[in-house]
């Protein structure tokens, strides 16, 4: 019995890095090397080490890395016609890649051969031949990706045939029948895959994908089904213009829809793991709508679905996130029901028990404050806070009686800010000032010297981002602004949110309710009013 039904072939350190805004260096490029293969991944094209000196590296790397699963493959390009392999640089870089396997494209599209080579049709199948014979000469396993296979078909079904098994007369291992434009309906594939299967077997055919029309994991699905074995792709899509299939959505449907092995089965609960590995390394934001591993994959926000999901999950989602690593999410907005709101003071560990009814009250506070511009699905922090203090469980610790924000700013030095904060604790008055980088720095400043005495865990926390975003006034009322900070403590980061016409006021909410939401955390000595 073989084990594997498909093979994923991995193209996110070659196609992948063709896309926009993606660069790899050849340490990154080892790094998701290494996650690949600890997953399980078959293929790893490496890189075209005849094209740049970064990718000769990666392979220089790469060979004292003893990788478990996956064989790694060089790419390139056929030869010239006129030169003989021994001369062709190109091969010469494959080789001295000394990968186990080599992957090389030609043409299958006669306009490609005649219009943007300038050689004949005859030629370039000679060439296809001749390079995959070299290749195997030298004891390579030899993949073939048919470049424009689709478009050829299309236009000259009869010649992008003659390539493929030109392909295979010159000893290919696997021939990849590629839609390099990404403009084949899948239908029409299906037509010419079938065309193909009647000449050869589909485990020696591999499909390559793009994504132009936004059909290249839906393409890659339908080839399997249709008898081929290796699927081409790259982590998250990443590629040329729309990308490449996504791998994680191909693994995803192949392993949990159409019941195919392709990885092993622990795998599957790190794909989303790994798709923000990549997405971080890439240093490109992950896509929170991502099939199966996006942050907002299982994420509900309808009041009705809410309450739907508390009673099975099935309702709305069409499989465990646990299966690839991911989890539910329920956000709170304007959109919420009482459910929404159970859920998340569950999540936050604090029971609505002995509070009946008290979610109607919350939902009201929620959409009054929406209204104003606050946003919550992102500030779990202040929603926190807010259920606490609606159930009597968090009472203010401070109360602000003012405060005095100055900016500086002379010529040619840097500007700075100084703040002044008066506040009460129980009976007690405290006054401080303190410095800072900017003006809400100086607040946080000011204000955290004022509270530390009575509240010393302030001091384990601090502010890692702040986020402003301006909102559209409606008309006669002017723009608002919304604030959101992050802040850590030793345990974990939490998101809070303020809202105002001022900068330095919405500001300042969000910077209150990040101090609470710290001090709520634990039993504080109870000093409010
Ligand atoms: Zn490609």
């Amino acid at each position: 019995m073989k084990t594997w039904d498909v093979i994923i072939y991995d193209t996110t350190l070659r196609d992948g890095t063709q896309g926009d805004q993606i660069s790899f260096s050849a340490e990154d490029k080892l790094r998701i090397a290494r996650r690949l293969d600890e997953m399980g991944f078959h293929y790893i094209e490496g890189g075209w080490p005849g094209s740049n000196p970064r990718d000769r590296r990666f392979f220089k790397m790469a060979r004292d890395v003893n990788f478990a699963n996956t064989r790694l493959t060089a790419f390139g390009s056929t030869k010239k016609p006129d030169v003989p392999p021994d001369e062709c640089r190109d091969f010469q870089a494959l080789l001295e890649a000394e990968t186990p396997a080599v992957t090389i494209f030609g043409k299958s599209w006669d306009l490609h051969a005649t219009d943007i080579l300038g050689i004949s049709l005859e030629d370039n199948l000679r060439s296809i031949e001749d390079s995959v014979r070299y290749l195997k000469s030298k004891g390579k396993e030899v993949i073939f990706d048919a470049e424009h296979f689709f478009d050829g078909f299309k236009y000259n079904s009869a010649y992008a045939m003659q390539t493929v098994e030109a392909a295979r007369r010159g000893g290919a291992d696997m021939i990849v029948l590629c839609d390099t434009n990404g403009g084949t309906l899948t239908r029409d594939a299906v037509a010419a895959i079938e065309k193909v299967m009647t000449v050869l077997p589909g485990d020696h055919l591999g499909i390559h994908a793009h994504n132009d029309c936004g059909l290249a994991a839906a393409t890659t699905l339908a080839a399997v089904d249709c008898g081929i074995t290796m699927v081409h792709g790259t982590v998250n899509g990443y590629g040329e213009r729309c990308g490449n299939a996504d791998l994680i959505t191909v693994i995803g449907n192949l392993s949990l829809k159409m019941g195919k092995r392709c990885l092993p089965p622990e795998s599957l609960a790190h794909l989303t793991n790994l798709s923000r590995y990549v997405s971080d390394i890439a240093n490109i934001p992950p896509l929170s709508s991502r099939p199966f591993v996006g942050r907002s994959a299982f994420a509900h926000k309808g009041g009705v679905h809410v309450n739907a999901i508390t009673k099975n999950p099935v309702a709305y989602e069409h499989i465990d996130p646990e299966l690839v690593g991911n989890q539910r999410r329920v956000l709170v907005s304007d959109l919420s029901g009482k459910s929404n709101i159970a859920f998340k003071a569950k999540e936050f560990g604090i029971n609505l028990d002995d509070h009946r009814g008290i979610e109607r009250k919350i939902v009201r506070e929620i959409k009054k404050m929406e209204n104003e511009g606050y946003q919550f699905d992102a500030a779990d922090g202040s929603l926190s806070v807010l259920i606490k203090k609606a159930i009597g469980e968090f009472k203010e610790p401070f109360t602000l009686e003012l405060f005095h924000v100055i900016d500086e700013k002379a010529h040619e030095t840097a500007s700075r800010s100084q703040a002044m904060i008066k506040i009460t604790v129980g009976d007690e008055h405290e006054i401080t000032a303190a410095e800072g980088n900017g003006p809400v720095n100086a607040l946080d400043n000011a204000l955290r010297k004022a509270l530390i005495k009575f509240y010393p865990q302030v001091e384990e926390m601090h502010l890692v981002d702040f986020k402003v975003r301006i909102l559209e006034g409606s008309e006669g009322t002017a723009a608002k602004v919304r604030v959101l900070l992050e802040s850590r403590d030793n345990d974990e980061a939490w998101t809070t949110i303020g809202v105002s016409t001022n900068i330095i006021e919405a500001s300042w909410y969000a910077l209150v309710d990040s101090i609470q939401y710290k001090l709520s955390k634990e039993k504080a000595p109870e000093r409010g009013k």
